[in-house]
């Protein structure tokens, strides 16, 4: 570590935690006691600080609040039986961060920062972690573009943070989705691969024109002709047909690279059952259904892990799906959540010891 990234550390008097129950805690909306705070300057990282958790002035010309240079990640950390405290593959969504930040002209994050300065968050921040079955310590890393000018270009000046989110079990109903027709979230030569702000901002208007109809989410498709099938919301998406897993394939940079879609690939592939990354037509799905043979449709993703879908809408076919005769997406389920409290051995080493 150079001498300017040492971290320096600010506790809080007292703990926040001596009012709040961690129990039942909904998902984003309870902050920890501390946050991790560093600068971008002159090309180099400076000023990183763990501190009380507080908000932050900006001058209203800020280059983020315009033109979208914003990035961020999501994380969990969990407690083992034991009370030992992990993060789940921390270095995919620090490369990802990374990755995201290239795409958007944006400065990368040294580890020592990213990974050293989250550890060390955590540290302090530990009794955060909910030592409760289904809850973990949601992590948020972000950077935003803090130049204070209006021009349209890539900013010379950065803010790195990290905060902490106290989280209890999500959204776990199976979900009713709506395959898009009409709006689009990516396309080849996007931006689609890069967990930037503008992706959330852009596919609120389908999600919620969904929600109208009595849909959770959208299945999104491609731009060009509306058939090829990418993801949902903030999850990607398998397919079970006739024993075989079916998962939209990366090449085209139009979905996100999740870390959890990498670990379920994984342990399918573990478990015998074939896995195919490659374009997946909607045509496809739906002939595999009116054959019988569409066995089960969930999303993957660090905030719901497994969600099941139940139903699947497109035009006047509706499909439906007795989830609890369903076995693979359960297994997924249950080893994922037994690997990250610690309760089988972690044979891919995904769990990163705080
Ligand atoms: C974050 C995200 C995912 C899931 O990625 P994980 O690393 O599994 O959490 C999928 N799709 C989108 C659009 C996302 O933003």
């Amino acid at each position: 570590m150079t001498a300017a990234q040492v971290i320096n550390i600010t506790k809080v008097e007292t703990s926040k935690l001596n009012d709040l129950s961690l129990e039942n805690i909904p998902f984003g909306r309870y902050f920890s006691d501390h946050m991790l705070e560093a600068d971008y300057e002159n090309g180099e990282w400076k000023n990183v600080e763990i501190k009380p958790y507080q908000p932050l002035l900006f001058d209203p010309s800020l280059a983020a609040f315009h033109y979208g240079q914003a990035i961020f990640e999501g994380i969990k950390a969990y407690k083992s039986e034991s009370g030992e405290a992990f993060i789940f593959r921390p270095y995919d969504n620090f490369r990802r961060f990374n990755v995201s930040a290239e795409r958007m002209c944006m400065p990368t994050v040294p580890e020592e920062i990213f990974i050293e300065g989250m550890r060390q968050l955590i540290e302090i921040d530990k009794n955060w972690i909910p030592a409760r079955k289904d809850h973990s310590l949601y992590i948020r890393p972000f950077m935003i573009s803090t130049d204070t000018m209006l021009g349209v270009k890539p900013s010379e000046t950065y803010k790195f943070m990290i905060i902490l989110s106290p989280t209890g079990p999500y959204y776990a109903t199976p979900m009713k989705i709506n395959v898009e027709e009409r709006f689009t979230r990516a396309a080849p030569g996007g931006v689609g691969f890069s967990k930037n702000a503008g992706n959330y901002g852009g596919s609120m208007k389908a999600a919620r024109e969904a929600n109208k109809q009595g849909y959770d989410q959208v299945l999104w498709t491609d731009a060009v002709e509306h058939k090829w099938l990418q993801e949902v919301g903030m999850m990607n998406v398998f397919f079970l047909v006739n024993g075989v897993a079916l998962t939209p394939s990366l090449e085209e940079g139009t979905i996100l690279q999740g870390v959890t879609r990498d670990s379920v690939i994984t342990l399918l592939k573990e478990a015998g059952i074939p896995v195919e990354e490659r374009r997946i037509s909607i045509d496809e799905l739906i002939t595999a259904y009116k054959a019988g043979q569409l066995q089960e449709v969930f999303g993957t993703g660090t905030a719901a892990t497994i969600a099941y879908i139940k139903e699947l809408k497109y035009k006047d076919e509706v499909m439906t799906f007795d989830t609890d005769s369903w076995k693979t997406a359960p297994f997924l389920r249950k080893q994922l959540g037994e690997i990250r409290e610690s309760a089988i051995p972690d044979t891919h080493n995904w769990m990163f010891k705080i």
